[in-house]
């Protein structure tokens, strides 16, 4: 009988191993003003992430939350404006501190945080706190070696918040992938990049204002890939 369990037990064991790998399991913060999040990322972006492979995506608005869903996710995706409680603030530390992934999502790369400073400095490497009037912008690819923009084209436009994303010389830096131009005035300024960290791949994508990028081809691209790179 006992025997027999144990047999059991094993082919159970080697049922799950061999019948499906454990999803990347995703936690993604929105809410906050000025944007639908749980639209545009709630659902079409959550949803163009699952398409792409084995990922599980938990959306969640409710910033108390995080410390429990960190708990049980691989990587987290901040799109977020709205306050993260200080108890938010240590989870979401401890969680890069540990060497897991970053995301972040247009809000998410703004000085949002009076009372985090830390944020800004070390998982956004700068930030913004303007941006140029919402009108078609000018994409280009400047790295085109990365796997975040692979089958990116090499110039694209579409209407967003261009930010003024000013990187910060105290902060550890960040490699950027692709500038965005305003057709306005013709600044430029980060568009995606990744930041310096010791331990985590951290990423930015400084837009995904509406509909108009987060239908965008090249957009729902760079953010899979950028997902896909993290999530490696
Ligand atoms: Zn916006």
């Amino acid at each position: 009988m006992k025997l027999l369990m144990g047999l059991a037990l094993l082919l159970i064991t080697a049922g799950t191993a061999i019948g499906q790998t454990k999803p990347t399991r995703i936690l993604m913060v929105g809410g906050g003003g000025s944007h639908d999040f749980g639209r545009w990322y709630g659902e079409e972006d959550k949803k163009a992430i699952e398409a792409a492979g084995n990922y599980q995506v938990t959306y969640t608005e409710n910033t108390d939350s995080i410390p429990a869903y960190l708990k049980q996710s691989d990587l987290l995706i901040l799109t977020n404006n709205q306050p993260i409680n200080t108890a938010g603030q240590a989870a979401i530390t401890r969680f890069v501190e540990k060497g897991h992934g970053l995301l972040l999502l247009h809000a998410a790369v703004w000085y949002n945080w009076a009372d985090w400073p830390a944020y800004n400095l070390n998982y956004v490497g700068g930030g913004s706190k303007s941006h140029e009037k919402l009108q078609d912008i000018k994409n280009f690819v400047v790295n085109a070696g990365h796997p975040i923009t692979q089958g990116v084209p090499a110039k694209f436009d579409f209407v967003d918040e261009l930010y003024r994303f000013i990187p910060d010389p105290a902060a550890k830096g960040i490699e950027v992938l692709v500038i965005g131009q305003s057709k306005e005035t013709d600044a430029v300024y980060p568009g995606v990049f990744t930041v310096k960290h010791r331990k985590a791949k951290i990423a930015g994508i400084t837009t995904g204002h509406d509909e108009r990028s987060h239908h965008h081809e090249a957009y729902k691209t760079l953010l899979i890939n950028a997902v896909n790179w993290i999530a490696k």
